[in-house]
C-alpha cells in the first residue's frame, strides 16, 4: 500500500515527492493546498491529467477523511 513517495515524505514532510498513482500521495498533495480551495481545486485537476490517477471521488473522501484526521490530531486549544 505504500509507495516510495509516501515512504519518502514520511522521513522527510516537506521533501515534496508525489506519484499521481497513489491515493495518498495524490490525498496529501490536496491536502498540502489547504485550507485554499481554488488551489486544492488545481491540484485536483492536476491530478485527474495522469494516467492511472485514482480517481476524483477517491481523492476527495480520502482528504476529507485527511482533514477529519487533521481536526482531531491538533485540538484547539482557544474556544472560538
Ligand atoms: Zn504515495
Amino acid at each position: 500500500m505504500t509507495c516510495p513517495a509516501c515512504i519518502q515524505s514520511s522521513e522527510r514532510p516537506h521533501c515534496g515527492a508525489y506519484r499521481f498513482q497513489c491515493l495518498e500521495c495524490c490525498a496529501r498533495l490536496v491536502l498540502s493546498a489547504y485550507p485554499s480551495k481554488p488551489h486544492a481545486a488545481g491540484m485536483l485537476a492536476a491530478i485527474e491529467r495522469f494516467p492511472g490517477n485514482p480517481g476524483r471521488a477517491r481523492v476527495l473522501e480520502s482528504v476529507r477523511l485527511g482533514l477529519e484526521k487533521r481536526r482531531s490530531a491538533t485540538p484547539r486549544s482557544n474556544k472560538a
